[in-house]
């Protein structure tokens, strides 16, 4: 196992992609501190089944958006663990909006989730990683921070702004032993893409060489391999997990 030992908090964990990541690293023998902000019932389930794999979990409600929350959730933490040494950025939310009808509050909304939550989270929780001289931040970007989106502008923003801060993140941590990536997922079945037409997955579908959507595994297996000592001399880049939509 690649994660004896090892401490993980995946914000958003309840469902899609933060459930396989959570559940893969629980597989490696973490223990996973599994947030969310509304669906406690599903965040628990994740839980036990991690519990079932021999691992201690964590449920932690709270919006990332927020830094007092995000400090809580530290606390919370702190009460249970040492700190983590894995921390996964991942909670996100994603509407389909056009420009003209984007308000400052649906711009502002989406970016507290998808951008500032990184921001909060990788503060709060890089703290003990620096007093341990040891950690892995992974963030969860998406394809479109590299190729634009024609029906919102703010996801594709805040997906590149995240970017921007893996690489800054992994400079300012490089010398205390703390790498950090991200990883751009293209599209991947989740609750997420699930209100999608049949035409519009038709679409999609023939932008993919590898000819199917993603799962949340094939995510999964990318953060755990980066959460790994295996990817100890990895730091600032971005792995790409999207079929071959796109290539980099
Ligand atoms: P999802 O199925 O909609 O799940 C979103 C998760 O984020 C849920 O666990 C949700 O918690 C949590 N969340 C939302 N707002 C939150 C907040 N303010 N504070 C804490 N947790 C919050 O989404 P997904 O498809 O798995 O996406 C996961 C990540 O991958 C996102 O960052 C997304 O942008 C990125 N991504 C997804 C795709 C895709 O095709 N699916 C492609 C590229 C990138 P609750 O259950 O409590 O609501």
């Amino acid at each position: 196992m690649l994660l004896q030992k090892k401490v993980a908090l995946v914000t958003g964990a309840s469902r899609g992609i933060g459930k396989a990541i959570a559940l893969e690293l629980a597989r490696e023998g973490a223990d996973v501190v599994v947030n969310c902000i509304h669906s406690e019932q599903k965040a628990d389930d994740v839980a036990r089944r991690i519990e079932a794999l021999g691992r201690r979990a964590l449920v932690v409600k709270a919006d990332v958006s927020k830094q007092q929350q995000v400090e809580a959730m530290r606390e919370r933490v702190l009460e249970q663990f040492d700190g983590v040494d894995v921390l996964v950025n991942n909670a996100g939310v994603h509407h389909h909006v056009k420009l003209w009808d984007m308000d400052e509050a649906e711009w502002r909304s989406l970016l507290g989730v998808d951008l500032d939550g990184v921001f909060f989270c990788s503060k709060a929780f890089s703290a003990e990683m620096r007093e341990k001289k040891r950690g892995r931040i992974i963030n969860i970007s998406s394809t479109v921070a590299f190729t634009g989106t024609d029906h919102e502008v703010h996801y594709a923003a805040s997906k590149a702004a995240v970017i921007g801060l893996t690489k800054s993140l992994a400079l300012e941590l490089a010398g205390h032993n703390i790498t950090v990536n991200a990883i751009a997922p293209g599209e991947i079945a989740t609750d997420m893409t699930a209100s999608e037409t049949a035409e519009e997955r038709k679409k999609a579908l023939e932008l993919i060489p590898l000819g199917r959507i993603g799962q949340p595994e094939d995510v999964a297996y990318a953060a755990v391999f980066l959460a790994s000592d295996r990817a100890s001399f990895i730091t600032g880049q971005t792995i790409h997990v999207n079929g071959g939509e796109a290539m980099f």
